[in-house]
């Protein structure tokens, strides 16, 4: 493959000094370049960035190789904090999803929405989740959110908003406890520091210091938190 035959969306910000590269959650090639930078002068950073792209592009697609598409079968296991429940389909139950006994219980006459059941009963769970963790994790911060929100974000487990607004993406329940205090954590600290600067790791050290362990987490798992 050239870099000619690649999709590449270039991003000008003033957030930026430098060109830098990055492989979107779907595979694809983003850019963020400086406002200052010519297209010329991008052009060249990108073509001088080659083998950087091409090893990054190779890595994502080492650790999308680990990607499951699930049905929903009797036996097929589905992701809740960390572990994997297997599916049971009941006749009749009270709600049309739920954790029972170490499965997951769904309704057979939800079969042909069981995307959205699913998508639903996380996203409540998450909600709730993170409520109760933020509940403890923000008594170590002085900057606190204004409203949390669940949602499906587009490549990208969080997002915080300028009016202090946090929202997460519903598949953050699917992650180990420690790993969605890591995610709201970092997100609590760009409540303070907006980009990823030298302060803002400084800081998540600080509040977090194991959290490159949950990062790496992150990183190795995240391919399977899908439905
Ligand atoms: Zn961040």
């Amino acid at each position: 493959m050239k870099l000619e035959d690649l999709e590449i969306s270039i991003e000008k910000t003033d957030r930026r000094k430098t060109v830098s590269i990055f492989i979107e959650r779907d595979g694809s090639v983003k850019v963020l370049a400086p406002v200052t930078a010519s297209d010329e002068k991008v052009e060249a950073a990108i073509k001088s960035k080659e083998y950087q792209i091409f090893s990054k592009i190779a890595k994502w697609k080492e650790l999308n190789q680990g990607k499951v598409n699930r049905d929903f079968v009797n036996g097929q296991s589905f992701l809740y904090l960390g572990r994997n429940y297997r599916l049971k389909l009941i006749e009749n139950q009270d709600v049309p999803l739920k954790i029972s006994g170490g499965f997951f219980h769904l309704d057979k006459k939800y079969l042909a929405k069981a995307d959205k059941v699913f998508k639903d009963f996380y996203r409540e769970k998450a909600l709730t989740k993170i409520q109760e963790r933020l509940k403890l994790i923000e008594e170590k911060f002085t900057n606190k959110p204004k409203a949390i929100k669940v949602l499906e974000l587009q490549n990208r487990w969080a997002s915080w908003t300028p009016k202090n607004g946090l929202n997460f993406h519903w598949k953050c329940i699917m992650a180990p406890v420690s790993v969605l205090d890591y995610i709201i954590i970092h997100e609590m600290v760009h409540l303070k520091h907006p980009n990823h600067s030298t302060e803002f790791w400084n800081e998540l050290d600080k509040k977090m210091p194991d959290f490159r362990e949950h990062e790496n987490w992150l990183k190795r798992n995240g391919v399977k938190m899908s439905l």
